[in-house]
């Protein structure tokens, strides 16, 4: 980044308007502290602009009539743009959140690009109307765009999840307005820029950028019919409340807590990388972090050993260093709560065997891989989301003990079994209460339902799932004895 992107109106419809509010927000990097942009605070007024015209856009019919297969080809060519536009948008992104550009590359980018594709695949496979024979005769079933949805992000992936709530709003003839995290919001303005190139009319997509009252004035719109929310446990139950008191539709993806269970046949070599990048990518910062490694104890030296080796490679640094394999946290105070976290692990009793230096750099953001042994599953180490470069070893001694384990969290996002034998993968995998699970790796499907069980969240998506958490389900009887 060289220039500060400095933007001083709000894309409100698919058009800049001028802000009613007077407030900016302004965006630095995580990683030198030197400023990244600028964006107009949305207020309450400008989030009640940006869902009337969401509102009337819905109303009109423009979108939502549009035919399935027509919303999925501007779907797809939205993410041929930012495919085309690649290297400046993970520029950006890398600039506002502090992944390294080739991390951008694959976790954001990839990943979002996957899932806007795979969404165009699915509502052109959706069966949009049913015919059904009931105890009355034919009934049609019918499914209709949920309405105009409210969507509020995290920071940590904010292109990837952008992508994953434009793809599914979208591909189901939805209205939008997105609130994106404060500290990303300069990205948001491009993508949406790009979905309007694309082809997406008049109206029917918004950014909000603003905090906490920005994301609770979306919310607490009475002509907002839904509300995706990406982040923590702690603002998802609070906007869960409001939407449960208005009974808006709502859908979450919160926090997590994910185990890796190691089994004694497992190839240690082999799977001691991805065991390592699957509790350290994104410096930690990913809700899917399998940041509990359960290992039997009889192998327990051998798997520590392997990752520790591979840990040390991973050295902290400025994201546009090309030696740099994890990028700053977030923000100091962030920062602080990670270090906070380090330093209680080693107060309960747990042993850090390994803690990567953090170079001094730029805003000292920074925290080297960490892996501590002698975790018991009581620690707060190993009950709460930490969201830093910090691995839990924690030892068992039978299978069912590790599932056990597994299981004994709050949360239920995310998961992985290791082992030579995939078939007794697969059962272990079935008895953890938890959304996705990874043999021998870990990745999100962009087919396939993702989502939290227990305090991960409530709703899927990806896949058909995903789009039908942005639907309603319409039942239309037919007379008696009436045939088509
Ligand atoms: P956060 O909850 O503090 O903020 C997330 C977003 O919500 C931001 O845009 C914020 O401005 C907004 N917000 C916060 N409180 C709000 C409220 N009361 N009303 C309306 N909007 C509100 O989370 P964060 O620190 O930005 O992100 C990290 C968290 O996100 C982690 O817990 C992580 O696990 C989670 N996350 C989950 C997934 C998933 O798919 N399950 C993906 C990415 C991140």
């Amino acid at each position: 980044m060289t220039e500060p992107i400095e933007t001083t109106k709000l894309y409100i419809g698919g058009a800049w308007v001028e802000p009613h509010s007077t407030e900016v927000l302004e965006v630095f990097s995580p990683a030198t502290g030197e400023k990244v942009g600028s964006v107009p605070l949305a207020d309450e007024q400008d989030v009640d602009a940006a869902v009337r015209a969401a509102r009337a856009s819905f109303d009109a019919g423009v979108w939502r009539n549009t035919p399935p297969a027509q919303r999925a080809a501007v779907i797809r060519r939205a993410a041929e743009l930012i495919n085309e536009r690649g290297a400046d948008i993970g520029a950006l992104v890398s600039a506002e959140m502090g992944a390294t550009p080739g991390d951008v590359a694959t976790l954001q980018q990839l990943a979002g690009t996957g899932v806007l594709n795979a969404y165009a695949d699915a509502a052109e496979a959706y069966e949009w109307e049913e015919k059904r024979t009931g105890i009355f005769g034919e009934t049609l079933v019918v499914r209709e765009p949920v309405g105009v949805v409210g969507a509020i992000i995290a920071w940590n992936v904010p292109l990837f999840l952008f992508c994953n709530k434009f793809g599914p709003a979208l591909a189901a003839g939805c209205s939008i307005v997105l609130k994106p995290a404060p500290e990303t919001p300069l990205n948001a303005n491009l993508l949406a820029e790009l979905f309007t190139e694309a082809g997406v009319p008049e109206g029917v997509i918004s950014i909000v950028p603003g905090g906490i009252e920005t994301g609770q004035a979306l919310v607490n719109h009475p002509d907002i019919d839904k509300i995706t929310f990406t982040g923590s446990t702690r603002a998802g139950r609070a906007i869960a409340a409001t939407c449960g008191d208005q009974l808006k539709r709502c859908s979450l993806e919160l926090g997590g807590k994910s185990a890796a269970i190691v089994l004694d046949d497992a190839d240690i070599a082999a799977s001691a990388p991805m065991l390592v990048f699957s509790g350290i990518l994104n410096s930690g910062q990913a809700c899917v972090a399998q940041t509990r490694v359960l290992v039997p104890r009889s192998k327990h030296d051998e798997v520590v050993d392997a990752m520790v080796t591979v840990a040390s490679t991973f050295t902290p640094g400025l994201p546009t260093d090309p030696e740099t394999k994890v990028g700053p946290i977030i923000n100091s105070r962030q920062h602080e709560k990670v270090t906070g976290y380090i330093a209680k692990g080693k107060k309960e009793g747990a042993t850090a065997v390994l803690e990567v230096p953090a170079p001094e750099i730029g805003t000292g953001n920074f925290v080297g891989p960490t892996i501590f042994t002698g975790v018991t599953n009581d620690m707060t180490i190993a009950r709460e989301e930490i969201f830093g470069p910090v691995i839990s070893v924690i030892a068992y001694d039978d299978v069912d003990e590790a599932i056990a384990i597994a299981n004994d969290s709050d949360y239920g996002l995310a998961g992985s079994v290791w082992t030579a034998d995939v078939a007794k993968g697969v059962e272990i995998a079935k008895q953890i209460r938890t959304g996705t699970m990874g043999i021998n790796w870990y990745a999100i499907d962009p087919s396939s339902p993702f989502g939290g069980y227990k305090k991960s969240g409530i709703g899927r998506e990806n896949g058909r799932e995903g789009l039908e958490s942005y639907l309603e389900h319409k039942a239309i009887l037919m007379p008696m004895g009436y045939t088509s």
